[in-house]
């Protein structure tokens, strides 16, 4: 895909599959005005006029039959005044998915070739009108599952994260054209090294990079989420807190012990972190094949969880399968369900099982201490800082190792120099810690490590 991008004219459905008001298909490549050419014609049947960045309304017809194929806007963008920096066409036909693959298959007659995937934004990235760091924030923007994800992706889209990363490069090339004098010109008159000043920048270049591979713990939390998994007996109220903690009825609550025989998974939103919340089959003794199967998930997926809150009710004297339970798999928090039948029973006993974690008390049936419940979860997830700050977030792994690589490289550099070792080998690192930063925009990978990247996007962007 890299070798041959220059001659060929890709086209791709860019808008999803099934029927739609609209279905756009994009054109992109030196063939898209003459290729468009080819089926488009004016309601008067003539060629239309197309002028750059302008919309005409025209018919599209297959050429050999002159039959109707659809009417639709065409978006015409010239080189290099387009999304890919190619010659561009955006066909915006009605959302029929049996019109959209008629007008691809007239497109590909004419001499388009189906694009692969991610191929749009790879061709934009090697005209240069996108870093990679902008052309996978495409990819994060279109993926984003909540409105912080989506508008941190937007951020990066608009080049927050690649103008962080270019004055930290500056200094590093600066720094590494000073090493490179000295080297070079030894024997001349140049004035030497000015140590102090050179180990305060390199100090500080690796503060900053430091500060900027730190916020991945908060970048990972937005993109990846957490995983919040409910443990306990069967009937101790799990799918009734799982329902009260969402804000309405998705696992069904029936005084049958072992209703929830599978996992159930949610979503909801909190400071911009998804948090998956895992309603799971309750755990005791049981001879029930499914059950059996339902409560082994239980304890796979506490283990999976990143956090962990047990569930008992109120009047639990705690036999041994539940003691067994609550030391088997690592709580975070206990929570004490059905305080509206009267007297919590069990609290003394659960204050002493849960040493310092938090213990709530809670009635999912009449929802009191919900609140404070949802309260305790958020306090538990270790959130580096706000979803309102402001500061570049990393979220993506890809860019995370790479700034860790480099800033590897400049720590040895930092100590080989402060252990005497000659200019010629903390260049080397230096060398290294550039080649790192430039991994992250895209200027120092090589074609496959691109193409691999771009493969995971999909087909029309
Ligand atoms: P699970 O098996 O642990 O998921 O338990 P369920 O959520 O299915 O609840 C089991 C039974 O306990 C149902 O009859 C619920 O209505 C009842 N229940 C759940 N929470 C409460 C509560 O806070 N108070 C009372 N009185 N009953 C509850």
């Amino acid at each position: 895909m890299l070798g041959e991008i220059a001659q060929t004219t890709i086209a791709a459905i860019a808008t999803p599959s099934g029927p739609g008001a609209i279905g756009i298909i994009r054109l992109s490549g030196p063939d898209s005005l003459p290729i468009i050419l080819r089926i488009a014609r004016t309601l008067l049947g003539n060629a239309p006029d197309l002028r750059s960045h302008r919309t005409t309304l025209v018919s599209i017809l297959d050429p050999d039959t002159a039959q109707l194929v659809d009417e639709a806007l065409v978006t015409y963008f010239k080189a290099p005044h387009s999304f890919t920096g190619e010659d561009t066409v955006e066909i915006s036909c009605h959302g029929s998915p049996v019109v959209l693959s008629q007008v691809i298959s007239l497109l590909c007659r004419e001499g388009a070739q189906l694009a692969e995937p991610g191929e749009f934004s790879l061709r934009a990235f090697l005209n240069h009108r996108l870093d990679l760091v902008q052309a996978e924030a495409i990819n994060d923007l279109i993926n984003s599952r909540t409105t912080f994800q989506a508008r941190l992706a937007v951020r990066q889209l608009r080049g927050e994260l690649s103008r962080q990363i270019a004055p930290l490069r500056g200094v590093l090339i600066d720094l590494i054209v000073r090493f490179e004098s000295a080297v070079e010109f030894v024997e001349d008159d140049l004035d030497p090294l000015d140590s102090v000043g050179i180990f305060g920048q390199l100090s500080h270049l690796i503060d900053q990079m430091e500060r900027l591979a730190s916020s991945y713990q908060y970048g990972r939390l937005i993109q990846k989420g957490v995983k919040l998994a409910l443990v306990g007996l069967p009937n101790v109220g799990k799918s009734s807190i799982f329902n009260a903690l969402l804000g309405y009825d998705r696992a069904i609550v029936t005084a049958v012990p072992g209703t929830t025989r599978d996992t159930l998974i949610e979503q909801f939103v909190v400071n911009g972190i998804p948090v998956s919340i895992i309603d799971t089959a309750g755990i005791r003794e049981t001879i029930d094949e499914v059950e059996l199967a339902g409560i082994e998930r239980t304890r796979s997926a506490a283990v999976d969880a990143d956090y962990v809150i047990a569930i008992t009710e109120s009047s639990s004297l705690f036999p041994s399968v539940e003691r067994q339970l609550f030391s088997d798999v690592p709580i975070n928090i206990f929570v004490v369900n059905k305080c509206d039948l009267g007297p919590v029973v069990c609290r003394e006993i659960l204050l002493t099982i849960a040493a310092d974690r938090p213990v709530v008390e809670v009635s999912a049936l009449n929802g009191q201490g919900i609140d404070k419940l949802r309260q305790t979860i958020f306090e538990s997830i270790v959130v580096p800082r706000t979803a309102s700050d402001e500061s570049p977030v990393i979220t993506n792994e890809r860019h995370y190792l790479a700034l860790r690589e480099s800033i590897i490289s400049l720590k040895v550099a930092h100590a080989d120099l402060s252990s005497g070792f000659t200019e010629e080998v903390a260049l080397d690192n230096l060398h290294k810690a550039l080649r790192s930063l430039g991994v992250i925009t895209g200027e120092t990978l090589i074609g496959d490590i691109i193409g691999q990247i771009f493969s995971t996007f999909c087909i029309g962007k």
